[in-house]
């Protein structure tokens, strides 16, 4: 694609990538046909092709968003499924990322949105006031039933429609907390490894049971799991909003925690059990490049960072205990296939330690809950849920195994059947308890 920056443009590193990204682009549309905004509405704004247009045109220009480059990009999920299919290379992800960071600097939004968008930012990223903000959810729960449901999908749902989605996604109860910041789980046995894993905000108060399960397998294992004192939530939640000023904040704080941990006490990975946070951990290098004080630590720490099933498969894992013919769908997390590229090893591990995988049909299209994208825009995620929910049905499991909490959540707000982690299968396989029990 033609670009028309000035030299002047050119001389701001993040136009300087962006005409990068955008002269790679062919125009072909081979995108279009993976992307889940444009399957579901049909409008070339909502592909991704239509978008890299209206980010090029705010770029070149040089002016404030539309209204109308705010809505498609607000449509857009960050699920990356277009850099999956893109045969020419095209890094979607650093191209709406810096339109998200223009629109949140240049645009005015409502007040109502303003707020909420605020709101979020401060409480998903502090595990102790989404605890609180989960405790008030669940009393407002009987609320559901009088807040307004949506007929079709609408780019601008109302705060109604967007405190109706907060409270549906609330849970029923709330599991006592995991372990602090700053505890050591020594490895049982002769140690083979030591490694830091995240603690989560979302799913530190939603699922502790989950990095309890990499704890139990991974020192069962040989391998001592820190986590680590000063560790923040790795900003995606901020990012993917726009505020690039507390994202990049977080990554500068635990760049400094994990490497002051390294110093301290060696670590072999920085492991993260929510792959949507992983995929940001992985470009925090990217993110930091020009920073002087942190270029370098972050790319070492973007070469640390490990999901956990990307790890565990150089792992020779306990014989596996037979658990009979227990049928599991693995729903592959956008970040996980699309943003990491992880797409065989999870699955591999579970076949080999005695599951049956299925592959769920259209297994590429996003299951709506892309961060915050499911309260944001309730009426296309549930949508993308409800398609998601009977292509699992199609394969008939006996559980459904996924690899980061916010598809969790979204996918058992559509089913009956259990959806679990894929560690706390394998840690089952390999001696731990059973899970789905939830
Ligand atoms: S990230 Fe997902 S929703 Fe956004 S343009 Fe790409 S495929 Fe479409
Ligand atoms: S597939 Fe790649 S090159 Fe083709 S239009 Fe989409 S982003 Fe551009």
């Amino acid at each position: 694609m033609k670009t028309e920056f000035s030299l002047a443009q050119l001389a701001d590193p993040d136009i300087a990538e962006a005409d990068k990204i955008l002269r790679a682009c062919v125009h072909c549309g081979f995108c279009t046909a993976t992307c889940p905004t444009y399957v579901l509405l049909g409008d070339e704004l909502d592909s991704p092709r239509g978008r890299i247009y209206l980010i090029k045109e705010m770029l070149e220009k040089d002016r404030p968003p539309t209204r109308e480059v705010v809505k498609h990009i607000d449509r857009c999920l960050s699920c990356l499924a277009c850099m999956t299919t893109c045969p020419s290379g095209v890094n979607y992800m650093h191209l709406v990322d810096q339109a998200r960071v223009r629109i949140e600097r240049d645009y005015r939004r409502p007040l109502t949105e303003r707020l909420l968008r605020a709101a979020l930012a401060l409480v998903l990223p502090r595990p102790a006031l989404f605890r609180a903000s989960m405790m008030l959810a669940r009393l407002g729960r009987p609320l559901v039933a009088l807040l307004p449901e949506a007929e079709q999908a609408t780019a601008s749902p109302t705060l109604l429609r967007r405190i109706r989605a907060m409270l549906m996604l609330s849970p029923g109860r709330l599991p006592a907390p995991g372990p602090a910041g700053g505890s050591v789980f020594p490895a049982i046995g002769e140690k083979r490894g030591r490694v830091a894993l995240l603690q989560g905000c979302a799913q530190q108060v939603l699922a502790p049971r989950i990095n309890q399960a990499a704890v139990n397998l991974l020192t069962r294992h040989g391998v001592e799991v820190v986590l680590v004192r000063d560790e923040q939530c790795c900003g995606a939640l901020t990012h993917h909003l726009g505020r690039d000023g507390d994202a990049l904040a977080r990554a500068r704080a635990n760049v400094t925690a994990w490497l002051a941990e390294a110093e301290r006490g060696g670590l072999d990975a920085i492991l993260v059990t929510t792959s949507g946070c992983g995929t940001v951990i992985k470009d925090y290098g990217f993110m930091l490049r020009e920073d002087p004080g942190f270029a370098a630590g972050a790319a070492q720490v973007s070469a640390l960072a490990k999901d956990i099933t990307e790890y565990l498969s150089g792992v020779d894992l306990q014989p596996p205990q037979h658990h009979g013919d227990i049928v599991v769908a693995y729903h592959a997390a956008c970040s996980l296939q699309h943003g990491q590229k992880i797409t065989q090893a999870p699955k591999e591990l579970l076949s080999k330690n005695g599951f049956v995988v299925k592959d769920v049909p259209e297994s590429h299209l996003c299951c709506g809950s892309a961060g915050t994208y499911n309260i944001l825009q309730p009426d296309i995620a549930n949508k993308l849920r409800d398609r998601k929910v009977a292509n699992i049905a199609m394969v008939k499991p006996d559980m459904i195994a996924a690899g980061n909490i916010g598809c969790m959540v979204q996918i058992a707000g559509g089913t009956s059947v259990p959806v679990v982690h894929t560690i706390e299968l394998l840690d089952w396989a390999t001696g731990g308890p059973r899970p789905g029990l939830n």
